[in-house]
């Protein structure tokens, strides 16, 4: 399985950020979860195969590129984009961004071809099929609804936190899977904004610690996403200060393979 986090912003130089202000993490090139910087950094071969999105919440930073991504490939569609997520985010959607007013409703509208957009909602604790991946959902600890994310491709199973502050239900995911190559695991904000941490409902390295000894995959390698732009050299020497072998965090742009 070959997963990429997508940059959200680039260098003087070109290069891509490590700074992270989005999330959309590609799958085998062809399936994403979330689509935070979908439009703005997907590769040619990306934006001609991604037409699955499984979306984990609603917030800005997960969804921003899914209307312009549309919206750029909207005649050019051979088949819709179809967007896997709870009832409770498809809407929120509707009513808040493609509403009109925000941005065309797409789910009403038709190229020469066909919809342009289509929803298929699971409900948190659901498995699903996209693709050639077998998903398998999870509700998570966050201010709005939301879900973390067991991936699996047959031989390979990762899984993903999404944004969220402490949680029990994913470490059952995580502890009863048969197998796991990687955990992706979010941690926002550094220990000194525990409070902004606890209003938000994301993590800190400290309570990261603490969530990590809840999962029972020893030597499971951890990678940390989702760290705050503003924060991210803070949070990645607190990571480190852990002295956790196995932790590191998730590098923009690059691809893993698992
Ligand atoms: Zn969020």
């Amino acid at each position: 399985m070959k997963l990429q986090l997508l940059p959200s912003t680039i260098e003087a130089n070109g290069t891509a950020s490590p700074r992270q202000h989005l999330t959309c993490f590609v799958i085998d090139d062809a399936v994403t979860v979330d689509a935070g910087s979908l439009a703005m950094a997907a590769s040619r071969l990306q934006m001609e195969q991604v037409r699955d999105v499984v979306l984990t919440h609603a917030h800005l930073d997960h969804i921003a590129g899914l209307p312009i991504f549309i919206d750029d490939l909207f005649s050019t569609l051979a088949e819709p984009v179809t967007v896997h997520c709870t009832p409770a985010v498809i809407e929120i959607l509707e009513r808040d961004v493609f509403n009109w007013s925000v941005y065309p409703r797409f789910s009403e509208l038709s190229n020469d071809v066909g919809p342009v957009l289509l929803y298929r909602p699971f409900s948190p604790g659901e498995e699903f099929q996209v693709k050639h991946l077998t998903f398998r959902s999870v509700e998570v600890n966050h201010k709005v609804p939301s879900v973390g994310l067991l991936v699996s491709d047959g031989p390979t199973t990762i899984a993903l936190s999404g944004d969220t502050a402490e949680m029990d239900g994913f470490w059952d995911v995580v502890n009863s899977a048969p197998s796991l190559s990687a955990i992706l695991i979010e941690c926002a904000f550094p220990d000194e904004l525990e409070e902004l941490a606890q209003i938000s409902h994301h993590l800190t390295p400290k309570r990261l610690k603490s969530e990590l000894e809840k999962c029972s995959r020893r030597g499971c390698p951890v990678y940390i996403v989702n760290l705050k732009p503003m924060y991210r050299e803070k949070i990645v020497k607190q990571l480190l200060d852990l002295g956790l072998a196995n932790l590191v965090p998730l590098e923009v742009g690059k691809v893993y393979e698992w």
